[in-house]
């Protein structure tokens, strides 16, 4: 039998406590601790151990990565990742809601795809309809984009496994839920353990996995810190949706410098 437990998340830093306070320990927000449900599962062990626990190498034997970047074929975005996208790299663009995270992530999408090869495309946002229509409208039409309209992310993990993309892009992490966990998705714990799954894949089988993440009203992601702290790279975009000009920013970037415009 699952066991049921609730604990209570800071939404902001993923700080946990048994009982609710007011202003959260760790991270000093106030009113953030939201109670959530947690259910145990029987077997909470993830993938293959052969794959999971690779042998120590020699360092002289390891590859550097810095050589293996590919043009994502948009300028702007190519010098904030610091050059092109970093094999294995789990990169977050964050932004608020409408300000053309999607659109500009699906032509990116496209650029690889005919470059590289398969990329796989999640949407928990759109159905697989709205994003064809919306790729009409960009004059994306490569037959290498596979879109699949999905929430859950065990799902999600096993149409990579099927299709063995050279990029992933998932839209959005906050629409994203873990089965194996009762919290709605959104939540910190929900966000923690899709991003968890997601930066599984990107390490372990080298493929780059781009998250949208949407800002909220107090203008962070929701669980910043949390989830700035699981990725590669962070980008925001700022603006707003009635400006043609929108600035890509880079605020983390563990594979180069940050704040290249
Ligand atoms: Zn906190």
């Amino acid at each position: 039998m699952a066991k049921t437990q609730t604990k209570f998340v800071c939404q902001s830093c993923g700080y946990e406590s048994p009982k609710w306070v007011g202003k959260c320990p760790d991270c000093g927000e106030w009113a953030t601790l939201v109670e959530e449900t947690v259910v145990v599962a029987k077997s909470p062990k993830r993938g293959e151990p052969s794959t999971s626990f690779a042998p120590a190498k020699r360092i002289t034997e390891l590859e550097s990565t810095g050589a293996s970047r590919t043009s994502c074929g948009i300028q702007e975005f190519d010098r904030a990742l610091g050059g092109g996208v970093v094999a294995g790299s789990l990169v977050l663009v964050g932004g608020d809601p409408g300000i053309g995270k999607s659109t500009i992530l699906i032509q990116v999408a496209n650029n690889l795809s005919i470059s590289s090869g398969n990329v796989l495309y999640v949407s928990g946002e759109e159905s697989a309809e709205q994003i064809k229509l919306r790729s009409n409208r960009l004059g994306i039409s490569s037959s290498d984009l596979l879109v699949a309209a999905e929430t859950n992310i065990e799902a999600v993990e096993h149409y990579v496994r099927d299709s063995g993309p050279k990029h992933v892009f998932i839209d959005s992490i906050q629409a994203m839920y873990d089965p194996q966990l009762a919290s709605a998705p959104g939540t910190v714990s929900q966000v923690r353990s899709c991003t968890n799954v997601l930066a599984h894949v990107a390490k372990n089988s080298g493929i780059p996995v781009f998250i949208v993440g949407h800002v909220t009203k107090e203008g962070a992601l929701a669980g910043p810190r949390v989830l700035e702290h699981m990725v590669d790279t962070v980008l925001y975009f700022e603006g707003d949706r009635h400006q043609s000009y929108r600035i890509l920013r880079a605020v983390k970037n563990r594979f180069g410098s940050t704040d290249e415009l």
